[in-house]
């Protein structure tokens, strides 16, 4: 089967890099991640030449600058983390998401500590590598191992992987107005749950294409959609689009069924039950009453039904 290509922090994958030899090992994305995506490990420190065992690295500000300095004061990598971070990066163009290890001088995405100011550490810091990373990919998915033990973070972060890769999948070929409508029609119902907002900015900016440049509409949308999604959809969000799905049915429903799916989605809007009991009645009524659109709508399933991600939601 074919995999996603997602870039992670080496020792997530319980290889031995850390500096005390150990790892980090994260059973969700050695087990149930990697089912679906291929990955691409990456230990700045080690790639720097850093064996193991190694003194800590930690971020130090001077005189405004934050550097990477060796805990016992013995060294300062921030050169060659700097060097190497930026050629790594350039060389990962391909891959759809990243999972970063938290905390670390090198792969930590935010809270980093960093030493040197007046009230001793502060979480304000990034790690060189991360910072390198999202530097040369704005929009790429990325997020920390730790927060993916959120339902809702987890969730959210697969939903950008996968909506990314797609987007990566259309680029390959050369883009047409009709091709960038088509993928957003398939995203319409994924962009109103994450942010209305968007939504109906994504479709005025698609509205407009007559006499504009499509690879400079194009790079505006997918930067639209990526920020659009990185918000968390809510009950809210979610409900606004289950009203609209039932929508569709509303003249081969009969009453009761109309009254029971109202009543499931009520449910759902208040707490009493998961997104997918009224998601899985809206699909039992699409296989009964089929229509095309709704049927190729992402948000009807934006990541693999298998990561059950959708289950505590
Ligand atoms: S956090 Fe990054 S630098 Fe540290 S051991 Fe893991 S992969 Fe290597």
């Amino acid at each position: 089967m074919y995999k996603i290509k997602v870039g992670i922090s080496a020792c997530l994958l319980g290889a031995p890099v850390r500096y005390d030899g150990g790892h980090k090992r994260s059973p969700f994305c050695e087990r149930e991640l990697a089912e679906f995506f291929e990955y691409h490990p990456v230990c700045p420190e080690m790639a720097i030449g850093l064996g193991t065992p190694r003194p800590t690295i930690r971020l130090v500000k001077r005189q405004g600058e934050v550097r990477a300095e060796a805990s016992n004061g013995s060294f300062d990598v921030t050169d060659q983390l700097i060097a190497f971070s930026e050629q790594k990066v350039r060389e990962l163009d391909f891959i759809s998401g990243y999972i970063l290890c938290a905390k670390s001088p090198s792969c930590g995405m935010e809270r980093v500590k960093v030493y040197g100011g007046a009230q001793g550490a502060a979480k304000e810091g990034v790690g060189l590598f991360a910072q390198a990373l999202m530097q040369a990919h704005p929009l790429l998915p990325v997020e920390e191992e730790g927060r993916l033990n959120d339902p809702i973070l987890r969730e959210n972060f697969v939903t950008r992987v996968f909506a990314y890769h797609d987007w990566q999948v259309l680029s390959q070929s050369p883009l047409t107005a009709a091709r960038l409508i088509a993928f957003h029609s398939r995203y319409k119902y994924l962009v109103l749950a994450h942010a209305p907002k968007a939504y109906r900015a994504l479709g005025k900016l698609l509205g407009s294409l007559k006499g504009r440049d499509l690879a400079e509409v194009a790079k505006e949308y997918i930067s639209g959609l990526m920020q659009a999604l990185t918000l968390r959809a809510n009950r809210k969000g979610h409900t606004n689009v289950l009203q609209h799905l039932q929508g569709y049915f509303k003249r081969q429903l009969s009453t009761g069924q109309r009254e029971e799916l109202a009543e499931v989605i009520h449910k759902y809007r208040v707490g009493l039950l998961p997104l997918l009991v009224p998601l899985t009645l809206i699909r039992h009524y699409l296989r009964q009453f089929p229509n095309p659109y709704l049927a190729q709508q992402v948000y009807l399933e934006p990541h693999p039904e298998t990561l059950k991600l959708r289950y505590s939601l």
